[in-house]
């Protein structure tokens, strides 16, 4: 039984990273099955940057079939696997497609060991370990496909074996954290300090644990941003506005989830945010979709490129020229999409969905989530459409099935 620690040697975004949160938010461990029937962390790794264009691994934790675990993420890592919940929980990843799979019996103590230790360094009790399908909006997700109330009694019933676990040295971090860190200062919880200000976009240069006049320099401005004293230090008053930046937007940690979904509320159509650069850059799916709109690269960030475009885009609609997205911009893109797209493509149900400004206007014609992937709520309103139609269900969007929404 062994834990390796992968949290440097795993594949990671060039361009963007997570988001970190303190240990007291975390609620719930998610037991996840990885729906493959074989698999690596590193595997996952890949997948997850390079095709879904994610931060990182979406898990915490990968156990495979031989119960070797991988400490993927530093549990304070807001990592994508649960949608809404992802900044409450601790992913653990079983190596299996359990719907034809069962797991191994060292994978089931490997995971049984690790998630007891973890219900114990964070005071998470037996019923705030959860299935995937467990977390709010996901009851229609085939994972992990065990049965969840069978694994909490096996946590129950203290086996004596668990402490045998063979922990990484960093891995209960109870290293101390010092009040205030200025320039010369060394150790992990400077590390942590420019690991926060480089995911707000700070760029506090080697991410290296030595606090050096880049990192002094990133504090200095991250301070003037905040419009507080601007010294350079990071004292307790830093510190509250680090968490206060990083918190601000909670809306943006709710998308994606550990495969693209649509159940996420970021998309409420009421609730549009106002889109603008900012630094660190927002980001999301809003951001996206506008960018296919106005003709920037769909990378899903709002930086200069996206915002010349939208202000090109107001001047040849006659609003305000501001570069921001705010309702007048929003309704001037909506019109644009309704009018523009035809069809264009068979559209269904696929590995990884779909997306496109067609899928955004058939789920509008459809009354549902307007978030452009084609996935398993769009295909169920599509099969309940062609039903009422009286048209052959299949819940694919053929011409057929686009003349009768449009017609
Ligand atoms: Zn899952």
């Amino acid at each position: 039984m062994k834990i390796v620690d992968k949290r440097n040697a795993l594949l990671r975004s060039q361009t963007s990273s997570y988001r970190r949160r303190p240990r007291s938010t975390i609620r719930n461990i998610a037991i996840h099955h990885s729906a493959t029937t074989s698999g690596s962390a590193e595997a996952f790794a890949r997948y997850h940057v390079n095709e879904l264009g994610w931060p990182g691994i979406g898990y915490h934790y990968v156990v495979d079939r031989n119960g070797q675990i991988s400490h993927c993420h530093d549990i304070e890592v807001v990592s994508y696997h649960v949608g809404n919940s992802n900044r409450y929980a601790i992913g653990i990843c079983m190596v299996g497609d359990f719907r034809t799979q069962t797991l191994t019996k060292e994978q089931r103590q490997a995971t049984l060991r690790l998630t007891r230790k973890l219900m114990d360094d964070l005071a998470i009790s037996v019923d705030n370990v959860w299935g995937h399908d467990e977390f709010p909006g996901y009851a229609w997700k085939p994972c992990p496909s065990i049965n969840m109330q069978n694994f909490r009694n096996r946590l129950t019933r203290r086996g004596g074996s668990y402490e045998e676990i063979e922990v990484d040295k960093s891995f209960t971090n109870d290293q101390q954290q010092r009040t205030i860190l200025s320039i010369g200062d060394q150790g992990s919880d400077v590390k942590e300090i420019q690991q926060r200000l480089d995911e707000l976009g700070f760029n506090p240069g080697p991410l290296d644990g030595i606090y050096g006049s880049q990192t002094e320099d990133a504090v200095i401005r991250f301070q003037r941003t905040a419009a507080i004293k601007v010294d350079g230090v990071v004292g307790p008053q830093t510190r509250e506005q680090l968490d206060r930046f990083e918190h601000k937007d909670e809306r943006e940690l709710a998308s994606p989830t550990d495969e693209p979904d649509e159940n996420s509320t970021m998309y409420e159509e009421e609730s549009r945010r106002l889109l603008r650069l900012l630094r660190p850059m927002m980001r999301g799916e809003d951001v996206r979709e506008v960018q296919e709109k106005v003709g920037a690269v769909p990378d899903g960030l709002y930086g200069p490129e996206t915002e010349r475009r939208v202000q090109a885009f107001q001047r040849d609609q006659n609003i305000l020229v501001d570069g921001i997205v705010g309702p007048q911009t929003w309704r001037a893109l909506d019109r644009i999409s309704e009018n523009g797209v035809g069809y264009e493509r068979l559209l269904s149900i696929q590995s990884p969905y779909m997306r496109g400004q067609d899928i955004r206007r058939v789920q509008r014609e459809l009354g549902i989530t307007a978030d452009g992937l084609f996935g398993p709520q769009t295909e169920t309103a599509v099969r309940d459409f062609q039903r009422a139609e009286g048209i052959t269900v299949d819940g694919i969007v053929g011409p057929q099935t686009w003349a009768r929404l449009f017609q």
